[in-house]
């Protein structure tokens, strides 16, 4: 029988099906292992992607086999009138799952909203519930507008919702117990994450491996793991076995899993970014202001998934990406 091969299929027979979509390198926080406070090299925003031109892009993946898309940034509910562009990319054919990653702190604002225009999933980030910590992380004092947007969120009928930890060793490492905790307490589903080396400040924070920290879990929960398929994403799940808790590990670095990459990246300016750890991209906003035909777009891109590369080298050459997670579109 033949195989079904989707046509953005790249060298290494990886189907890209899913798009992560960043609409401002702007943010309200300033993570320690994400953007430096000094930072001042935004892009212009006459070169970001009007809605038109994203909505163009994405509905040429979408013909090309993307199913999946996850509106990203810097803080994507910083990008005005999102949930507007939000309904324009979920009324596309083809798109069938949309989802959004944010810091929460807008949340209230905008998360029902959000949900009448078709996004289905939310993943928040929250590094530790001490307000002390959250302030050093995130450069302000934040916890209480995350957890208004994490009331929003449930509010709006988001669920399930999973809040994302980068596990970071002397900062909140000694926490992951108590997080996940509020997170079977709350219906939430906890990502551990290990800090990636993207730019100076990724590379300056240094990462823990799950490994140890997923013992340290079993040691307190009973846990088993999660045989079946949860997002398509590149977390292994681990449920309790009363089944009210639900933990995935991300592992790029300890354990990474290139070999079953499906997803491509473009950033506000319109790049095209094969690789969250290699260089590899295409220049697509030039293309778009210069009249580029939907068929041209359609081969330019199946062009670039040529392009991907076969896995990141953060353990091996971790200074090699300089950009900051924030402006890859995280
Ligand atoms: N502002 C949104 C948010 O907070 O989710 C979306 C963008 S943010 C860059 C996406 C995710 O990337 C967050 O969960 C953040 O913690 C994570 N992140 C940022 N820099 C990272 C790094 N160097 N290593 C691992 N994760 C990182």
């Amino acid at each position: 029988m033949e195989q079904f091969q989707s046509p953005l299929t790249d060298r290494f027979g990886r189907s890209i099906e899913y798009l992560r979509l960043s609409v401002t390198d702007r943010c309200d926080m300033k993570c320690t292992y994400c953007l430096p406070k000094s930072f001042k090299g935004y892009q212009e925003p006459k070169d970001w992607l009007t809605f038109d031109e994203i909505e163009r892009v994405v509905g040429a993946f979408a013909r090309l086999g993307t199913s999946r898309v996850r509106l990203t940034g810097g803080e994507p509910l910083l990008r005005r009138n999102l949930p507007q562009l939000a309904a324009r990319i979920s009324a596309l054919p083809g798109i069938r799952d949309l989802s959004l990653s944010t810091n929460g702190t807008q949340l209230p604002k905008h998360a029902e909203a959000l949900r009448a225009a078709g996004v289905t999933r939310l993943n928040i980030s929250l590094d530790s519930l001490t307000r002390e910590c959250v302030t050093q992380i995130t450069g302000r004092d934040s916890i209480d507008d995350v957890m208004a947007g994490l009331a929003a969120a449930e509010a709006a009928g988001f669920a399930p919702i999973k809040l994302n930890m980068v596990v970071m060793p002397g900062v909140n490492e000694h926490e992951v117990e108590s997080m996940a905790e509020f997170c079977i307490d709350r219906g939430f589903i906890l990502r551990l994450i290990e800090t990636m080396p993207m730019g100076s400040t990724g590379l300056a924070s240094s990462y823990a491996p799950l490994g140890p920290i997923l013992e340290r879990l079993r040691a307190r929960f009973d846990l088993i793991p999660e045989i079946k398929e949860m997002g398509g994403g590149p977390a292994r799940y681990w449920r309790t076995t009363d089944g009210r808790g639900q933990i995935g590990l991300i592992t790029p670095i300890s354990q990474h899993f290139c070999a079953t990459c499906n997803r491509v990246r473009l950033s506000v300016d319109g790049t095209l970014y094969l690789c969250l750890g290699q260089e590899e991209k295409v220049e697509l906003r030039p293309l778009l202001r210069a009249g580029i035909s939907d068929a041209e777009l359609e081969q330019t891109i199946r062009d670039g998934i040529e392009l991907k590369p076969e896995k990141h080298e953060f353990l091996t050459a971790p200074t090699k990406i300089i950009r900051f997670m924030s402006q890859t579109g995280g």
